[in-house]
């Protein structure tokens, strides 16, 4: 079975670039009805916070890219990294080496001097028929990985094609530091193979890392296993061609869902940004399953476009179901102090709601009129819209709405548009009256809207308030 891992160091929130791998790797495995890993990369304590792997956390569920299986952490892996630090050193595959960092430092020092790749000389290096130095008393060692001495490493990258790497150019990697702490390279490398992970989809930034990685690795499982493949995703650029960061505005996913995205629309747009499919622009979460493949994932850079995701969200919106804005549109709602209102009711305002607005925050701000009750009238409003004739307009209509046997649209808009014909006045001088009667201000949504969203009696009662 494909198995694929997302694997984030918790050092601060799930950014645009991450979630985009994450998704990259859920849909490739998930479309083969294989396995997706969550792995919290830890190891650095300094900078890993459980704030940052709550955050991770929450945005892979707001995005609904469920993993198999446990979460794993690396710092919870120490005892079996420890163990696969001793076999290697007892197969004569890793060392303990004790020079020390100025000696180390003067070592890259020499080889810089000399044209070539800074790096160890090997100095503690086992070699046959080489006989070692006498280990320095009171010196912690650190451990070495004795990467091959020649021939080459090539990264088959599913992304980039073939890359291929002199082993020369490899320094002896340090796989444990003094303090006995695993490093970063090292506990990928087993995490991967643990995991059985089959595919290694991520940023390119690691692509550095994946010679000394796929070196360690084949010591670990024999030259002649198989190797993961990789696919190595290029990074997303801000507008201004700039790596995407801060700078951008919002670069934290939970940012983008406070903005008022669809987890649908957010995934849709990053599975746009490197990849196509024809000149499809909407995909369904089933579609992007179905038509996703990381092969023709571009090579190069992309730039990050919000107002496209704009866009891609307004179609997302149009084309949802009501029922299924109804937990964004809850949440956004209950941020805004509004709690407590039941899925139907909910259901009923997205489906107005939902082909006017471009995010969901803008639906619920747009909603607030209803749950709102009307303390003052925008004195400028009244002066403009309200005249000597206005009460007995608004006792019209209000007789008019109170006989009707159902509340649509379409009824209270034919009842203003009776009231205005009959009193030989414009719609308009109907309806803004009504619209700050209802809601105390010149602006809402149509008049039958702000009706069928207000409901029977809140808009009958905040007419007869307004008459009064
Ligand atoms: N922990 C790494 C990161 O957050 C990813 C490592 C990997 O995917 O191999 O960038």
């Amino acid at each position: 079975t494909i198995t694929t891992r997302f694997a984030p160091s918790p050092t601060g929130y799930l950014h645009i670039g991450g979630a985009r791998t994450a998704l990259y790797s859920w849909l490739h495995a998930k479309a083969s009805g294989g396995r997706f890993v969550l792995r919290i990369e830890d190891t650095d304590r300094e900078r890993s916070t459980d704030e940052a792997v709550q955050a991770i956390l929450d945005a892979m569920e707001w995005l609904d890219l469920e993993h198999d299986g446990e979460i794993y952490y690396q710092t919870k892996r120490f005892d079996r990294y420890a163990e696969v630090i001793d076999w290697l050193l007892a197969e004569g595959k890793a060392y303990r080496c004790y020079s020390t960092a100025e000696e180390v430092e003067a070592m890259r020092e020499a080889a810089r001097a000399k044209g070539e790749k800074p790096k160890y000389d090997g100095t503690w290096r086992p070699m046959p028929g080489k006989t070692l130095p006498e280990p320095p008393e009171g010196v912690d060692p650190v451990i070495r990985f004795a990467t091959p001495l020649d021939g080459e490493t090539v990264i088959h990258d599913l992304v980039k094609g073939d890359i291929t790497i002199s082993n020369t150019e490899l320094d002896d990697l340090v796989i444990a530091r003094a303090d006995g702490t695993p490093t970063y390279n090292f506990c990928v490398v087993v995490d991967d193979m643990d995991m059985a992970i089959s595919h290694i989809i991520r940023g390119d930034d690691h692509v550095n890392n994946t010679p000394r990685q796929i070196n360690i690795l084949k010591a670990l499982i024999g030259d002649f296993a198989e190797l993961p493949v990789y696919a190595h995703v290029p990074m997303i650029l801000g507008p201004d061609g700039k790596r995407l960061s801060k700078r951008h505005g919002a670069v934290g996913v939970m940012r983008y869902r406070e903005e008022g995205f669809l987890p649908e629309a957010l995934l849709n747009y990053l599975v746009r940004l490197g990849w196509a499919h024809g000149d499809q622009e909407i995909f369904t979460r089933e579609q992007m399953l179905e038509h996703f493949d990381i092969e023709h994932v571009q090579g190069g850079a992309s730039t990050f476009d919000p107002d496209k995701l704009l866009w891609v969200n307004q179609e997302h919106l149009k084309m949802a179901a009501p029922e299924d804005l109804v937990g964004e549109l809850r949440w956004h709602l209950a941020r805004l102090g509004i709690e407590d209102v039941d899925d139907t009711r909910l259901a009923e305002i997205a489906a107005i709601q939902k082909g006017r607005c471009k995010t969901v925050l803008e639906m619920a701000e747009q909603t607030l009129f209803v749950f709102q009750p009307v303390t003052e009238y925008e004195p400028k409003a009244v002066k403009k819209h309200v005249k000597a004739a206005t009460p007995d307009l608004l006792a019209q209509v209000r007789d008019g709405l109170a006989k009707l046997d159902e509340w649509t649209g379409e009824a209270a808009s034919a009842v203003v548009k009776q009231v205005s014909a009959d009193n030989e006045v414009g719609m308009g001088k109907v309806a803004q009256p009504i619209r700050i009667a209802v809601t105390g201000g010149p602006v809402s949504p149509s008049i039958d809207d702000t009706l069928v969203l207000l409901g029977r009696d809140e808009t009958l009662a905040r007419l007869d308030a307004a008459v009064a």
